[in-house]
């Protein structure tokens, strides 16, 4: 938990979200401003910076986090989706607590 981080705070549910998925070690909600139909963040609770701040201790929490993005884009009625990463000011990191976009429901989603 960092004390001003905002996804510390939706995970520990101070701030609401509209949730998809929670379990001990992930929280997903819809992202507020989405860029696509359907546009939710996948967030390990434990609060991790970036990617940057990931080692081989991390592997099984980055494995998890991924294999969640194909079972909720399904059940939200998806058949493909896009997923990002940003990591760090120049990766376009704005809220600095590991997560990852998923993006759908668009024939043809913008290039980045
Ligand atoms: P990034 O750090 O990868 O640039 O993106 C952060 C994302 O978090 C943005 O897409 C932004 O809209 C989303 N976001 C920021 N604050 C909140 C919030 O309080 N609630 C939700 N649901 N999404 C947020
Ligand atoms: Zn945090």
């Amino acid at each position: 938990m960092s004390a001003d981080c905002i996804f510390c705070k939706i995970a520990k549910g101070e701030i609401p979200s509209n949730k998809v998925f929670e379990d001990d070690e992930f929280i997903v909600f819809h992202d507020i401003k989405p860029i696509a139909p359907v546009h939710f963040l996948i967030v390990p609770k434990a609060h991790i910076e970036s990617l940057l701040s990931t080692g081989v201790t991390h592997q099984d929490l980055l494995g998890k986090a991924l294999l969640i993005a194909p079972k909720l884009a399904l059940q939200l009625g998806l058949k493909g989706f896009r997923t990002m990463v940003n990591t760090g000011r120049e990766g376009g990191q704005e809220v600095f607590h590991l997560h990852i976009h998923v993006f759908g429901g668009s024939a043809v989603l913008p290039r980045t």
